[in-house]
């Protein structure tokens, strides 16, 4: 046995299996050509921000879009981090936006799939054994310093201003302790974390392909980092390595805070005998603010945190079709060519992502999902709010709920028409788009009424129209009725010829039926009035017609 060997069996005499064992237990997969295998791996911090979800659903695209696996990986090496139960909330957030996980974890200590387990507090064996293996090889050392050592190492780094910090050079004093050492300060119980003893030069570089940000070239790491902490836990580092080598990960995609680790990465990789994957590394979703670009921020932005949007109540279509805006600059034209098309038909490009960061922007997601819910049939427009009501709005899910064809034939104006309309971008504004329908929401407000008219010529008008209103008219024969009103009453039915002589009528067509229109619902721009009295129903419509003649007679 080499000194090397005897070292990794002092180091982890509980280490049953070898690396070959875990290549066998983790074989290559058995997908189809081109089939990439990608994963999301957050830490359980119970907190899902928009841009994971936007890094998620670059991931499950990846995977999905080419036959490959999609798994949930989660990091909890820092236990700092975490909450109680932080996994379900990421879980459910995902679930909300329909990014399911072919792999991993699942649910609250719930894992499926064959290359787990899929929680690295529950990896340690297989940590252990890549890192007694690389011990054997002479790759990586057990070093002794105390936290008091490495803070005056930090320091002395600081006055000599030495560019690189860390445990490099001459400042690796345990890299090449004899055996002699290494076993005396074992013997004496001495606590020690297992460095990566770097085959870096610092005169090299290395260049990698970034798929989504291109050829990147850095100088090679060359520090000999912390692979295993004192308490056997591993760094994030080397759990990356480990953990996407054995869950056969084929592209990487993350945040590109992590691409100044992209050397070591690589490095252990290579260190390991490990194929290097593929990286993509996404730019952090930005905020507009005072003419400037800011990341959303978890602190300062309500809107970074997923849940914001389920308790808006934008739909998961609207929120997915507006993340694919921000990730494929072609998306927008793509919609518009297919605009019944589902999502996942759109065929998604890596590199067309933004190199600088997708601005995120609360109203653009708010007119997408008009958009969207333009689209919708009435039943889902009902059935989508009335979930939401029922988390969030307990009296408009009394109402809704009370009367469900009444409801559905609301969401049913102009809807499935060539020009749907779009006024709702999110169910909390559904009470507000329903209101004048419910006597609870109503407000019988006239202050919308056309300012070139007089009190005395909008209750005219109303009586008028009392007197002539037929609930049984069909649309041509309502809007014949109301033409007729406007002669007698010294208005013209023809726009044109109002526009020609102003000065001859007291007002057009448009002005007699938005008189109408504010008695009725209190606004002068509605969806179609026909469909809104034929809901309302008789008598509501002759009440709310008289209550508005008496209030401007009175
Ligand atoms: N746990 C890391 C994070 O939350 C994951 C980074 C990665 O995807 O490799 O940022």
């Amino acid at each position: 046995m080499t000194e090397f060997e005897q070292l990794a069996s002092l180091l982890f005499p509980d280490v049953t299996e070898t690396v070959e064992d875990l290549e066998a237990r983790f074989p290559v997969r058995n997908l189809k050509e081109g089939a990439r295998v990608t994963r999301f791996a957050p830490s359980p911090t119970g907190f899902l921000h928009i841009g994971g979800l936007f890094s998620a659903l670059i991931s499950k695209l990846n995977a999905a879009t080419t036959g490959g696996v999609f798994l949930l990986r989660i990091e909890d090496t820092d236990k700092k981090r975490e909450i109680t139960d932080g996994v379900s909330e990421i879980i459910k957030g995902l679930n909300a936006f329909g990014i399911d996980i072919d792999e991993g974890v699942v649910g609250f200590e719930k894992e499926i799939g064959a290359y787990g387990p899929y929680t690295q507090s529950h990896r340690a064996a297989i940590y252990h054994t890549v890192a007694k293996r690389l011990v054997e090889q002479g790759l990586a050392y057990p070093c002794f310093y105390t936290e008091e050592e490495l803070t005056a190492i930090r320091e002395a780094q600081e006055t000599e201003g030495t560019p690189i910090k860390g445990i490099f050079g001459k400042w690796a004093k345990y890299r090449d302790a004899s055996f002699e050492t290494q076993k005396a300060l074992l013997a004496e119980g001495k606590p020690y974390t297992l460095r990566l003893r770097s085959p870096g030069s610092e005169d090299r570089r290395i260049s990698f392909d970034d798929l989504i940000k291109g050829k990147i070239e850095m100088p090679e790491n060359v520090q000999d980092v912390v692979l295993l902490k004192a308490d056997g836990i591993p760094t994030y580092h080397f759990a990356h390595a480990v953990d996407d080598h054995f869950m056969r990960t084929t592209h990487v995609i993350r945040g590109d805070e992590w691409i100044s680790s992209v050397p070591l990465h690589i490095q252990l990789f290579k260190v390991c005998g490990f194929r290097v994957p593929k990286y993509a590394h996404i730019s952090p979703v930005m905020k507009e603010e005072n003419g400037g670009k800011r990341k959303l921020s978890k602190r300062k932005d309500p809107e970074a945190a997923v849940t914001y949007y389920a308790e808006q109540g934008y739909p998961k279509e609207s929120v997915l079709e507006y993340l694919l805006t921000l990730a494929n600059s072609n998306f927008e034209d793509w919609r518009r060519a297919n605009p019944d098309a589902p999502q996942s038909a759109f065929p998604f490009n890596l590199k067309k992502m933004s190199v600088s960061g997708a601005l995120f922007d609360l109203t653009k997601l708010t007119d997408v999902s008009k958009n969207v819910i333009s689209r919708f049939s009435a039943e889902k427009v009902l059935a989508d709010t009335l979930a939401w009501a029922g988390d969030y709005d307990a009296q408009l899910a009394a109402l809704l709920g009370a009367d469900e064809a009444f409801a559905k034939a609301i969401f049913s104006i102009d809807r499935g028409t060539a020009k749907p309309r779009k006024d709702i971008g999110k169910w909390n504004e559904v009470r507000d788009y329903v209101a004048y329908f419910y006597e609870a929401l109503y407000e019988n407000d006239l202050s919308a009424l056309p300012e070139n008219l007089s009190k005395a010529d909008c209750a005219e008008i109303l009586k008028a129209y009392l007197a002539a209103y037929d609930p049984t008219d069909d649309k041509d024969g309502w809007f014949s009725r109301i033409k007729a009103l406007c002669e007698p009453l010294g208005y013209t039915p023809n726009v044109k010829e109002y526009k020609k002589n102003p000065a001859a009528f007291k007002g057009h067509v448009g002005d007699v039926s938005t008189v109408i229109r504010v008695a009725i619902t209190g606004r002068r721009n509605t969806p179609d009035l026909y469909s809104i009295l034929q809901i309302l129903g008789e008598d509501a419509v002759r009440a709310r017609l008289s209550a508005a003649m008496q209030t401007l007679e009175g």
